[in-house]
C-alpha cells in the first residue's frame, strides 16, 4: 500500500534530520562550550599574568639591565663610595623607572636608598644582606624592611675580576601590592598567594597572609592546601579547593627567576554561571529543535493516521462505507438506543453478469447499483457494501413497514434501470430481506434475520422483498 510506504519513508526522512540535528547541535554545544571555557580560563589567568609583568618582571628586568651599566659599576667600585653621586643616581632611576632603587656597597658596607636614606650594613642585624651574599645565586627575591615591609629585588654586582661589589636592587612597598590585589580582586574575584621556594607566603591579595615582623605565613599553615595535597599530591594545579564555604580552582604558576610560586584562585560560581550560561542556552535550541520536529512527526502521523482510518473504512470499488463502517454506524445508533430497520440485498444472478461480459464489467455494473442506492436514501440512512454483490441499508427510526417500502422501492428502481457494462446496456435485479430491532441486539443477529428473509426472496424467484423480524425467530 502507498501510503504506509509513504509514511515509512517520511518517517525515516524525519529520523535522520533530526539525528542530523542533534549531532550538529551537540557538536555546535560542545565546541561552543569549550571555546567558552579556555576563553573563561584564559580570561582568568591574564590578568594574573599582566600582574607577574608588570609589578615582579619588569622591575626584575629593569634593575638587571641598569646593573650592567658601566656608571653603577664605577659607582660601586671606586674605592671610597661617593655617597652623594650615589643618592642622585638613585634618585633619578627612581624618577625615571617609577621604583624605588637601592644600591648596598661590600667595601663601604653601607646601604644607599632612592628616598635619600642610608645605613651601615651590619652583621647581625640587616640579615638579609649576609644572608644572600654568601649564597650562589646572583638574583634574589625577598621581603623585607619590616617597619614598612617591602618587596626587593636584589642583584649582586662584581666588577671585572669578579670581585663582589655589593647589591643593586629595586623595592616596591607590600601596601602598593596590597592595592594592586584588592583591585584584582573587586574586578575579577581572585585571590593571589605568592610563594618562595620554602613555600613561605611573600605576597598575597589576604593582608593576614603578607609576612610582618621578619614572621612568614607558611603555604601549609592553609587548611585548603593542607587538604589538596593530601595522598602525596605533589601540586594543586587545576585543582578544585572550597575556602570560606566556596568553591576555587587553583592554578599554580611557577615564577622562574625567583624561584618562586605564585597561586591564583579564582572563584568558581562565576566561571560556572558563564559555563552553565552557555551550556543551557545550547541544551535549550537543542530541545526547541527536537520538539519542533518531533511535533511536525506528530502531525504527519496524526493526518496519516486520519486519512488511513478513512481508507480502511471505505470500500475502494463502490466508495461506499465497508463493512468495518457500517458496524461502527450500527453501534453509534444502538448507542442512541434509535429502533433500526435493516435491509439485505443481493443482486440475483450477478455471476452470469460476470460470466457473459467479464469481471470488469461486472465492476461497473456494481459501482452503477451502488450509487443508484446511495442517491434514494436520506441522509441519515446508511448504505454499505457488505460483500461481493451485496448490500446493506440501516434505517434509523424506521418501522418494519416503512423498511418494507423503502425495500420495495429500490427493487422497483434497480429492476427499471438500466444498468452499463461500459459497452452494453443490462437489465438487473436483486432481492431484498429486511429486519427490524429495537433493543441493543447485535448486527449480526439481526443481519441473520435479514439473511434469512433474502433466501427466502431468493427462493421464492427472485426480485422480491421479504421481511424476518428479529422477535420473530
Ligand atoms: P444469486 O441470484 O443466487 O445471488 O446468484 P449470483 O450469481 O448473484 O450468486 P453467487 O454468490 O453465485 O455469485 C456472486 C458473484 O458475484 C460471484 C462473484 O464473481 C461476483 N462478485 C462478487 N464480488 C465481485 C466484485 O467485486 N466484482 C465483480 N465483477 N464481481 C463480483
Ligand atoms: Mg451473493
Ligand atoms: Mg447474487
Amino acid at each position: 500500500m502507498s501510503i504506509f510506504r509513504t509514511l515509512h519513508r517520511s518517517i525515516l526522512f524525519l529520523f535522520a534530520i533530526v539525528v542530523i540535528a542533534i549531532i550538529t547541535l551537540a557538536h555546535f554545544s560542545v565546541s561552543k562550550i569549550v571555546a567558552e571555557q579556555s576563553r573563561i580560563h584564559q580570561q582568568s589567568l591574564s590578568p594574573a599574568l599582566s600582574l607577574i609583568t608588570e609589578h615582579l618582571m619588569k622591575p626584575l628586568h629593569v634593575s638587571q639591565t641598569l646593573s650592567k651599566s658601566k656608571e653603577l659599576q664605577a659607582l660601586m667600585e671606586a674605592d671610597t663610595i661617593d655617597a652623594t653621586a650615589v643618592h642622585e643616581t638613585l634618585q633619578r632611576l627612581e624618577k625615571e623607572f617609577g621604583f624605588l632603587f637601592f644600591i648596598a656597597s661590600e667595601p663601604a658596607r653601607r646601604q644607599y636608598n632612592s628616598d635619600g636614606s642610608e645605613h651601615a650594613l651590619v652583621e647581625g642585624k640587616v640579615n638579609w644582606y649576609f644572608k644572600y651574599k654568601d649564597k650562589p645565586e646572583n638574583a634574589v627575591a625577598d621581603i623585607g624592611k619590616w617597619e614598612d615591609t617591602h618587596f626587593y629585588i636584589d642583584l649582586k654586582i662584581y666588577d671585572d675580576q669578579e670581585r663582589f661589589l655589593g647589591f643593586f636592587g629595586t623595592g616596591k612597598s607590600l601596601r602598593s601590592f596590597l592595592d594592586l590585589f584588592a583591585q584584582y580582586k573587586q574586578q575579577y574575584g581572585y585571590d593571589f598567594i605568592f610563594v618562595d621556594a620554602d613555600k613561605n607566603i611573600t605576597l598575597s591579595s589576604d593582608p593576614d597572609l603578607v609576612a610582618a615582623n621578619s614572621k612568614f605565613h607558611h603555604l601549609a599553615d592553609l587548611a585548603w592546601y593542607r587538604e589538596a595535597m593530601e595522598n602525596g599530591e605533589t601540586s594543586v594545579n587545576n585543582r578544585l579547593i572550597e575556602k570560606d564555604g566556596k568553591d576555587f580552582l587553583v592554578a599554580e604558576i611557577n615564577i622562574q627567576p625567583f624561584d618562586w610560586t605564585m597561586y591564583l584562585l579564582s572563584p568558581l560560581s562565576e566561571r560556572q554561571t558563564a559555563l552553565s550560561r552557555t551550556f543551557i542556552f545550547s541544551i535549550i535550541s537543542l530541545l526547541v529543535v527536537i520538539f519542533a520536529l518531533f511535533m511536525l512527526i506528530y502531525n504527519l502521523l496524526y493526518y496519516f493516521k486520519r486519512d488511513m482510518q478513512r481508507n480502511v473504512q471505505i470500500d475502494p470499488l463502490t466508495k461506499l462505507p465497508n463493512r468495518n463502517k457500517v458496524e461502527l454506524r450500527y453501534a453509534e445508533l444502538v448507542d442512541q438506543k434509535r429502533p433500526i430497520a435493516v435491509i439485505l440485498l443481493d443482486i440475483d444472478h450477478f455471476k452470469a453478469v460476470n460470466d457473459t461480459h467479464g469481471h470488469n464489467a461486472g465492476d461497473h455494473v456494481l459501482r452503477q447499483v451502488a450509487s443508484m442506492l446511495d442517491s434514494q436514501l436520506r441522509e441519515e440512512d446508511i448504505i454499505g457494501r457488505w460483500g461481493g454483490e451485496e448490500f446493506v441499508i440501516l434505517l434509523p427510526d424506521t418501522t418494519p413497514e416503512q423498511a418494507y417500502e423503502v425495500a420495495q422501492k429500490l427493487r422497483l428502481r434497480l429492476a427499471n434501470m438500466t444498468a452499463s457494462t461500459g459497452s452494453l446496456a443490462l437489465q438487473i435485479t436483486a432481492s431484498f430481506g429486511v429486519s427490524y430491532t429495537e433493543g441493543d441486539r447485535p448486527l449480526v443477529e439481526v443481519l441473520a434475520r435479514a439473511d434469512d428473509a433474502l433466501y427466502q426472496a431468493k427462493r421464492d424467484g427472485r426480485n422480491q422483498v421479504r421481511v424476518q423480524l428479529t422477535h420473530a425467530a
